[in-house]
């Protein structure tokens, strides 16, 4: 006998109709088992319940007709094609038209002939028509098939028909509906009203007939498995987090006396939030188990100095700190302050980028793997398979919202013994909701302070019409010493266009300014010149530099206090405020000309008053989030990272209040429920074993 869960893990290949040739197309669409293909649920539904008469027909709507054949003829106007006029009982008319046609079709669709057909109703030339029509020669009336239930039309993959996965869908349910496990506890399901697993899975496969495709992603169903699916995600986050915990992980003790030394050494003093922070995170590293923290602060806030206290711990107890920064740019000027930082501390510090080949590479490969160097910074080159730590014990990475979550999971499993310590740090709030999903296995720390003296930044939205207006200040600005940045963007993220614009602008300025010492950076240069020009930038051999969003994180030029951003209208107000954050970073005054191309559209203008408005991250990263919706500012580097298989950010926004009620309970409850939810929605529990 086989158990519950040996019946719904059988293969597809039981199934009648699954060949050999169906089981690989299934598997594209991560269908191996009959109940995988129990989750694969329709995109949208046909009724073919009822026949529909024309009169009552809609334009846009597939419906079940039937009707006889009054007139057929090949007509040779513009494309040639076949067309029968259909009458049906009422007495209104509908043509069928067919573009392809063979001689025998042709003989068989004569006047007289009676048809049951289906397709989607369009406006044709002369009234409603069907193109294509799938259609029946009937002998008479009763002949006509009608389905009992809605007949559901699934995602496909070459070469997989829609009547196979149909058919095998329905032999699926016959087979192991019943033995499917439910999940979640009833308390839960009742609370929502949610129907169980068995009755959620037959209602979306063969849906009663007063359900529509419009319903499908609001239906009661759906919701209950997006639910699930949500619940699952957090789940395998806090489950991972606990786990993660019972590691163990060296212990840096805490040295005062360095610490001190460090801070004195530095020309200012640290903000209290930023001491608040330090201290948390010391106490987490003075634990024999992983810390596992973000810390949170707006631009500016001074995150870089508590990642380098950070890692004064991890270097007094001997242990490598590995810093992974989202761009060259801004792993370069990581790699700066941290040497100036660290330089009384007679320590190697390394840089590794994806760039480096060869020799160079071969020689900070071995620095790394044989401890030699302490302090090793770089971007994602650094989780590459071919870097070996000798001994790591403290993971730092910068600009998190810039990394997916695996990347930052996948560097976590490069230490050999003992799992380092973790430190995330972003400039992006993360809204409550979207954070319980992605970084529920992190602790949070929030720095709420910006060092004293940075002034406001006054942001003025400016019409490109005044864009001379705005090319004579640059040269103004410039006299009296100061820098200045000119941001080009782009609408689509295609790097090569982006560069393409900036070095046009960057040329066309250097026309209008023959005063000014233009430079320009984009992201398609070798790495090592972006270093050299913005070093040069830094050390104001240039007065203006133009550059793409390469420059939206973390770079730190004081002296650069005004900013031109090139249609802001098409970034998101996130990506703004990072951008602005590259200025109001020393003692200047300093100014962010939103240079916008006219004319904009209400929400555009609305979304430019929020910048000028308001310069609190915080408060823009919710109106980002109303504005937008959770989808658009995870980004598809997010959600596409995290995979939903049903849920939908956007559709099931309102469910996500709940899930992390619903976790505890399930946790409280029926803890054994966990990992199976876990591993119904993310696979396996080995794979979820190694976050
Ligand atoms: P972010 O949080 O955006 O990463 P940074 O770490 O780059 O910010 O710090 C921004 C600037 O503020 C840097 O020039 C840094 O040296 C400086 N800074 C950091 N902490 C303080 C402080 N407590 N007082 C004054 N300046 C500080
Ligand atoms: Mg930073």
């Amino acid at each position: 006998m086989m158990t519950d869960q040996q019946i719904i893990q059988q293969p597809v290949s039981i199934l009648d109709g699954i060949g050999v040739q169906s089981v690989n197309r299934l598997q594209k669409l991560n269908i191996v088992s009959v109940l995988d293909l129990l989750f694969h649920l329709p995109i949208r539904y046909e009724d073919r319940t009822r026949v529909t008469p024309i009169a009552n027909l809609n334009i846009g709507q597939s419906a079940l007709i039937c009707g006889t054949i009054e007139h057929s003829e090949v007509l040779m106007r513009g494309k040639r094609s076949l067309i029968c006029q259909l009458r049906d009982g009422n007495g209104s008319q509908l043509s069928l038209r067919f573009f392809h046609f063979s001689a025998a079709q042709q003989s068989q669709l004569q006047a007289g002939v009676l048809l049951s057909c289906f397709g989607a109703i369009r406006q044709g030339y002369a009234g409603l028509e069907i193109i294509h029509p799938e259609y029946k020669i009937l002998r008479n009336e009763e002949d006509i098939v009608t389905e009992s239930s809605l007949t559901p039309i699934y995602p496909l993959t070459d070469g997989l028909r829609q009547s196979t996965i149909q058919k095998s869908v329905k032999q699926a349910l016959t087979l192991c509906l019943e033995k499917i496990p439910e999940y979640l506890p009833a308390s839960i399901r009742s609370r929502f009203q949610f129907p169980d697993i068995q009755q959620t899975l037959l209602t979306l496969h063969a849906p009663p007939t007063e359900f529509s495709s419009a319903d499908l992603q609001q239906s009661i169903a759906v919701k209950r498995l997006a639910f699930e699916e949500f619940i699952a995600h957090h789940l395998k986050m806090l489950l991972g987090k606990q786990r993660h915990k019972q590691w163990q992980a060296p212990v840096f003790p805490v040295n005062e006396n360095l610490k001190q030394d460090f801070i004195n050494t530095l020309p200012f003093q640290l903000t209290a939030a930023q001491q608040r922070v330090i201290a948390e995170i010391a106490s987490d590293c003075a634990e024999p188990h992983p810390m596992l923290r973000l810390v949170q602060g707006d631009v500016g806030s001074g995150k870089t100095i508590v990642a380098a206290i950070t890692a004064l711990a991890a270097l007094s107890a001997n242990y490598q700190t590995a810093i992974m920064a989202p761009t060259e740019l801004l792993a370069e000027q990581h790699f700066r302050n941290f040497s100036q930082w660290f330089e009384p501390f007679d320590i190697n510090l390394v840089f590794l980028s994806g760039q480096q080949k060869g020799k160079t590479r071969q020689a900070i490969l071995e620095a790394i793997a044989d401890g030699s160097a302490a302090i090793i910074i770089g971007t994602h080159a650094l989780f590459q398979e071919s870097v070996h730590f000798a001994k790591l014990g403290l993971i730092i990475i910068d600009e998190q919202h810039r990394f997916g979550v695996h990347q930052r999971l996948a560097l976590r499993e490069k230490s050999i013994d003992a799992k380092p310590h973790q430190l995330v740090m972003t400039a992006t709030p993360i809204p409550r909701t979207l954070a319980m999903l992605q970084y529920s296995d992190l602790d949070i720390s929030i720095i709420d302070e910006l060092p004293p003296g940075r002034k406001p930044i006054t942001t003025c939205a400016i019409s490109n019409e005044r864009r001379q207006q705005v090319v004579n200040r640059i040269n103004h600005w410039v006299q009296s010493k100061k820098q200045a940045y000119w941001v080009c963007t782009l609408i689509e993220e295609s790097e090569a266009l982006q560069c393409e614009a900036a070095e046009k602008t960057a040329e066309l300025l250097k026309a209008a300014l023959p005063e000014v010492n233009v430079a320009l950076v984009h992201g398609r240069m070798k790495a090592a010149e972006k270093d050299q020009i913005m070093q040069a930038f830094k050390s104001h051999q240039y007065d203006l530099l133009v550059a793409t969003t390469v420059i939206e994180v973390g770079v730190d030029v004081p002296n650069a206090g005004l900013m031109i951003i090139e249609n802001p209208e098409r970034l998101g107000l996130s990506q703004l405020h990072q951008l602005r954050g590259r200025v109001g970073r020393g003692e200047l005054e300093s100014y962010c000309l939103l240079l916008y191309q006219a004319p904009l559209s209400n929400t555009a203008a609305h979304r430019l008053g929020i910048m000028r408005d308001t310069q609190d991250g915080f408060l823009i990263a919710e109106k980002d989030l109303q504005l937008r919706g959770p989808g658009e500012i995870m980004g598809t580097r997010q959600t596409g990272q995290i995979g939903f298989k049903i849920a939908d950010l956007e559709q099931h926004a309102d469910l996500l209040e709940q899930v992390e009620i619903a976790a505890q309970q399930i946790l409280q409850e029926q803890p054994e429920s966990a990992e199976l939810i876990i591993s119904r929605w993310l696979g396996g529990v080995h794979q979820y074993a190694e976050v």
